[in-house]
């Protein structure tokens, strides 16, 4: 296994290995399937970088339960842009139903703040928000995230669903930008 790869013009260094990974994804998985028992979750996964989160995270959830994905942006390249685009893709009526946000990763907490803002105006039941990745050293907002699966440094990642400038999210393990 290569533990440095090039995407696009940088250089990443493997810092996460699939193993913790899926070690880490199963642990959240239990919790949930622990504190939704009964209840009929539904999943609202945020494309794009979440889709390989979500497909290993649902196949470890073995309580009943649907799952929906919708779109938001508010980055481009390795650094924040602080513009927040609108949710889109929501086609199913949550109302009155518990939902589980996954998001691949918690940075300023901006794009989650918002997504729940707009989420309640739906009424659902509950909103928690689970995430694959949460930088608490650049949280920005007061953000209550009940399921993380790993907190890490301010570093750009990638791999594992994230990408940079498009290219780098075939990847089984998360790589950190290594720095020139
Ligand atoms: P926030 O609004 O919390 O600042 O940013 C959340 C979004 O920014 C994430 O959904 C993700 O798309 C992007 N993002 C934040 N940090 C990183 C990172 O280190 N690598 C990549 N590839 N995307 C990131």
């Amino acid at each position: 296994m290569s533990r440095v790869i090039q995407v696009r013009d940088k250089q990443f260094a493997v810092s996460i290995p699939e193993e913790q990974i899926r070690k880490e994804v199963k642990r959240v998985a239990k919790e949930i399937c622990r504190d939704y028992e009964g209840t009929q979750p539904v999943f609202l996964a945020v494309l794009n970088g979440s889709f390989i989160f979500a497909a290993d995270l649902l196949r470890e959830i073995d309580i009943p339960c649907e799952i929906s994905f919708v779109r938001l942006a508010s980055y481009q390249g390795v650094s924040t842009t602080g513009e927040i685009r609108e949710v889109m893709g929501l086609n199913m009526d949550i109302t009155g139903r518990p939902v589980i946000v996954l998001e691949d990763i918690v940075d300023t907490g901006l794009t989650m703040a918002h997504m729940l803002e707009t989420l309640k105006a739906h009424n659902p039941s509950s909103i928690d928000i689970c995430t694959l990745l949460l930088k608490p050293g650049k949280l920005q907002v007061k953000l209550d995230v009940r399921y993380c699966c790993m907190e890490i440094p301010n570093d750009f990642i990638v791999g594992y669903g994230l990408d940079y400038d498009s290219f780098g999210r075939n990847t089984k393990d998360i790589y950190t930008l290594v720095d020139k």
